[in-house]
């Protein structure tokens, strides 16, 4: 068993776009934004230029609760670059506003996790970037 953390090493790290900061402004904030579709209501993650569900252009930003539920998850043991501690468990969140987002699990054993549990979002700055804060999840 291990303690899941988030990760603190040199990994590699989003580089927000004119679509993409009001998401990364959100988390520094400490807010987790998404996009919802003003003409059919979906909806959209992650950042995008068009609805994912009508292709409409008429999306806006909108606050999450921060709460959902674990759709799936697994565990990591080879990483993507070394840079990254291992075991680390990314999991897909389906969230209270009905739209799912890819994260990690932090602040339990790695051995805790299941599918349809309660989570809650959590901010951590990267290691690696001032200005980068990214989105995590712990057990609710
Ligand atoms: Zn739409």
């Amino acid at each position: 068993m291990s303690l899941l953390t988030p990760q603190s090493g040199d990994i590699p790290l989003p580089v927000p776009g004119p679509i993409s900061e009001p998401y990364w402004q959100g988390c520094r904030e400490g807010v987790l934004r998404f996009q919802r579709c003003l003409d059919c209501g979906a909806p959209t993650h992650t950042p995008a230029l068009l609805c994912a569900a009508c292709a409409s252009l008429s999306l806006e930003w909108v606050d999450s609760s921060g709460r959902g539920e674990i759709y799936s998850w697994t565990r990591v043991w080879r990483p993507v670059t070394p840079a990254f501690v291992t075991p680390y468990v990314p999991i897909i969140v389906t969230m209270e506003e009905g739209w799912n987002m890819l994260s990690n699990l932090v602040g339990c054993e790695d051995d805790a996790v299941a599918i349809g549990q309660s989570v809650e979002v959590v901010f951590h700055k990267s290691g690696g970037a001032d200005n980068i804060v990214l989105p995590y999840f712990q057990r609710a």
